[in-house]
């Protein structure tokens, strides 16, 4: 196969699909060489089964706001690919959201989750519901009319959603609730990232941002280096950066800035305890205003306007928001003020050129399907949790999430490693991904 053979193919097929076209471009480059050494995947037309999705549902979701208005959004969920286990992933609730964005997501979803060491195929779905500015009455109404079309389409041993941005704990528990109503099935594995007491598993809110910093725990080592005493720059205060941050100041680093879509908050100092616990507080206000952090907290965060958090000198930069939050000009001025390392924690989080600058200018840099897996796996521990019907304590959890973190750590190194001995972390990650995919097609006959 050549890839600029099939992403023509592809661009003509799918005009417009950006996002899509960019996560497919980045995988075939990476399992170019590798898939060429198999004749057996090329004959059976590997790669263009898995670029397509195996089937999309858009539906209609028609709700009533607060102020009586009637309001119509678009909902999908995109069942990406099944070779491996039942369609797992998350759902986004964001006004950007479109079939390109959910494709990307789900064919990222893919490796990530053969990644993980679980039985888990892709898929992802949400809306264009835009949370900001919503209250709680208006977010449990559009969840209820959200699920009264996706409950046909889920199912413990089928398709099982999650979080994803603008989906957290408070929506997983109402998509739930109407779930529920709707089909009469109380497995509480039909859903992730539930509530401690029905079902979810414990860690499962941290884990995205915890096994982030596991991963980057062995990249360092990799590298001869720790976290002890690094600036950590971060972007976003949703749940996968809260965790981040976190476990960051746990394990000695100092995270120095967050931003957000309005700017930047400089924390000289490094974040604190309840500084960490407020990020909470502004993800659930929907206002969507990082400058709230130095409001409420004047004498150790300092806010400006229109800034992304990558201007702040740092050691380490984590992008935890939204894909291509990183441009190349992010990257050269991470790199002209002394950033050595960047952990892509979002889905797709840096552009690839800014991707390309870093690995040129030796700047260490991992992808987010490797970096940010903890949190889908920890989703595998939940489902494994409620189909035993027992719980698992926080250490069991933590104790498992780190070994699968420091398994896809090692799948990098073994895939990535290069000729001249450094690690491409892409790469590694593509290439582990898309074998363990390809084979399992394979060995599932033409269908
Ligand atoms: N949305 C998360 C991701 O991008 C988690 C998905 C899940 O837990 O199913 O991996």
């Amino acid at each position: 196969m050549k890839t600029a053979t099939i992403m023509q193919q592809l661009a003509a097929k799918h005009p417009g699909e950006a996002e899509y076209l960019e996560a497919v471009q980045e995988v075939l480059e990476s399992v170019e060489d590798v898939y060429n050494q198999h004749p057996e995947f090329e004959k059976a037309r590997i790669i263009e089964r898995m670029v397509e999705p195996d089937r999309i549902f858009t539906f209609r979701i028609t709700w009533v706001n607060d102020q009586g208005e009637v309001c119509t959004n678009l909902g999908y969920r995109v069942q990406f690919n099944s070779a491996i286990g039942p369609y797992k992933g998350g759902l986004r609730f964001h006004k950007a959201v479109t079939p390109s964005m959910l494709k990307f997501l789900g064919f990222e979803q893919t490796f990530k989750n053969a990644l993980t060491t679980l039985p888990m195929g892709g898929a992802k779905g949400g809306s264009d519901f835009d949370p900001v500015g919503k209250s709680d009455a208006e977010i449990m109404r559009f969840c209820q009319a959200f699920m009264q079309e996706l409950w046909q389409c889920i199912g413990p041993d089928q398709d099982i959603p999650a979080g994803d941005v603008g989906v957290g704990g408070r929506e997983i528990g109402y998509l739930y609730g109407m779930y529920k109503k709707l089909a009469r099935q109380y497995n509480t594995g039909v859903l992730t990232g539930k509530g401690s007491t029905w079902g979810g598993s414990i860690l499962r809110p941290e884990a995205t941002g915890y096994g982030a910093l596991y991963f980057t725990e062995h990249l360092l080592a990799q590298h001869h280096k720790d976290l002890q005493g690094k600036r950590i720059a971060l972007s976003g205060f949703g749940n996968v950066a809260w965790g981040a941050a976190k476990k960051a100041t746990e394990l000695g680093a100092k995270v120095i800035a967050i931003s957000g879509p309005d700017g930047v908050c400089e924390i000289p100092d490094g974040i604190t305890q309840e500084m960490i616990d407020y990020m909470l507080v502004m993800r659930s206000s929907n206002r969507n205003r990082v400058e709230d952090m130095a409001t409420r907290f004047p004498e150790k965060a300092k806010f400006t306007a229109g800034q992304k958090a990558w201007t702040v000198p740092c050691d380490i930069a984590l992008p935890c928001a939204f894909q291509n939050e990183l441009a190349l000009e992010d990257a050269q001025q991470l790199h002209s003020n002394g950033c050595w390392c960047c952990c892509e924690v979002s889905n797709m989080g840096c552009q690839p050129d800014a991707i390309r600058y870093f690995q040129q200018n030796g700047i260490l840099f991992a992808p987010g399907k490797a970096v940010n897996a903890g949190g889908v796996a920890t989703s595998g521990l939940e489902m494994t949790q409620n189909a035993e019907h027992i719980s698992w304590d926080a250490e069991e959890v933590d104790r498992r999430l780190h070994s699968i973190m420091q398994s896809i750590h090692e799948q990098c190194v073994r895939f990535g490693k290069q000729q001249d001995g450094h690690i491409d972390y892409v790469k590694g990650a593509n290439i582990a991904g898309f074998m363990k995919v390809a084979q399992a097609m394979l060995e599932q006959g033409t269908i």
